[in-house]
């Protein structure tokens, strides 16, 4: 009896669990070690933000897809991995060997800059976490006139989490401010300029401020690069990621911002039993972005190729699409999609948006016809990369 290790509940890893359940592994024993019973979908999360959703709306139950495919869940985060003695070590010290490792862990989010925010910092990462510190933040924002609001990250997350925490804001009643802080000049890096200027005019009408400049934390809130001081209740950090820094005493081959380095089968450079797919892995043949929509469309190629290692075969490549499409919610139901230099935006996009996302979920809550047909670029929420 071999064993498979599957660490971290994460996007790729559904794929996986979902593809097992359909076909279960002939002579393994396949565990799940991840901390959170539940992958809280980050794509729904800042519409949950807005009041679009109920969190129990955003959140995929792993339990029952564990059970159908026949894994054995462990709640614990992984504390450590051994690559040439092929074993995971949890917090209380306990080693649990593999035969076969899979790693969907996700990555940090990296806030290094923003240490001496001290309690106003809530990172985006991980976000069981943050989903569970944010209706602390709107009872401080009713209790004080004024509350501000700063969301540091200039990319895709951090823009659509102002958007989000700005609806949040209008949709209680609420007197606060959001100021948006992009450390580089342009906002939404890697869109096409007609994207950048649809968000900047819906970051505007929402009544956004938005600085340009890299910012440093401090006791009352954010110091800028320009030297201007702002004053921040609380700080969202949506900075960016960073790779999880247990990795770097794992003997894994790793890129150099500690991603594990993996091929186009997503199998280890190094370890040829350890596989790793989504945001913790780094291809060294291709540039591709950390991003839900790689995670779920490498899920089944994964998913793949641990059956053929474990089983015999030949391993497939996950060939990333040249171009995605995003949908960036604004936060009222409004979305802007984003497709190479395409664009358009409207009430329509969020529908959209909504029905992607919600079957998504629907279609990873177990029980359900497992047998049904899996064909993940119809059912990704992120099929369209939305975003
Ligand atoms: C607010 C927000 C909105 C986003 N919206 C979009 C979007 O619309 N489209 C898009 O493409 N991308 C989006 N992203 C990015 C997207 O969330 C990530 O790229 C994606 O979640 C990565 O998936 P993953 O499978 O690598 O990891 P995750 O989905 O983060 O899953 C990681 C899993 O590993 C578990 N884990 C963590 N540490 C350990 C450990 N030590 N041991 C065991 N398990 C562990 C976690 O609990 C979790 O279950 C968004 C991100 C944010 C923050």
């Amino acid at each position: 009896m071999k064993r498979l290790i599957l660490v971290g509940g994460g996007h790729a890893h559904l794929g996986v669990l979902r593809a097992l359940a359909m076909r279960r592994l002939r002579a393994a024993e396949v565990l799940l070690v991840t901390p959170e019973p539940q992958l809280i979908y980050s794509g729904m999360v800042p519409g949950w933000m807005a009041g679009h959703y109920r969190l129990d709306q955003c959140g995929i139950d792993l339990q029952p897809l564990a059970r159908a495919a026949g894994a054995r869940l462990i709640l614990a985060p992984v504390a450590g991995l051994d690559a040439e003695r092929r074993c995971i070590v949890l917090p209380d010290g306990t080693y649990l060997e593999y035969d076969l490792l899979s790693l969907d862990v996700g990555s940090e989010t990296d806030v290094s800059w923003l240490h001496a925010a001290q309690r106003r910092l809530l990172p985006v990462r991980p976000l069981g976490s943050f989903v569970a510190a944010w209706p602390q933040v709107l009872e401080q924002a009713v209790s004080r006139a004024g509350f501000r609001l700063a969301v540091v990250g200039g990319g895709a997350a951090g823009v659509e989490l102002a958007f989000a925490a700005r609806q949040g804001f209008v949709r209680g009643g609420i007197d606060a401010q959001v100021d948006l802080v992009a450390s580089g000049p342009d906002l939404l890096a890697g869109h096409a300029p007609a994207v950048v200027a649809r968000a900047e005019r819906w970051l505007v009408a929402r009544g956004i401020a938005v600085h340009r400049s890299r910012a440093a934390g401090t006791a009352s809130g954010l110091l800028l690069a320009n030297g201007e001081h702002l004053a921040a209740d609380r700080i969202v950090a949506a900075t960016g990621a960073r790779a999880p820094c247990w990795l770097a005493l794992s003997k894994l081959a790793l890129d150099p911002d500690g991603y594990v380095a993996v091929d186009d089968a997503h199998r280890s450079r190094s370890h040829a039993h350890v596989f790793a797919a989504g945001d913790v892995c780094a291809r060294e043949d291709a540039a591709v972005a950390r991003s839900g929509v790689h995670a779920v469309h490498a899920g089944p190629v994964l998913a793949y190729n641990l059956r053929a290692a474990l089983e015999g075969g030949a391993m497939r490549a996950y060939v990333p699409r040249a171009c995605s499409l995003y949908l960036i919610s604004t936060g009222p139901k409004h979305a802007i999609a984003s497709w190479g230099s395409w664009s358009t935006e409207g009430a329509w996009v969020w529908h959209w948006k909504d029905w992607i996302d919600r079957r998504f979920i629907r279609r990873h809550r177990m029980p359900h016809d497992v047998t049904e047909p899996y064909h993940p670029l119809q059912e990704s929420p992120y099929e369209h990369e939305s975003h």
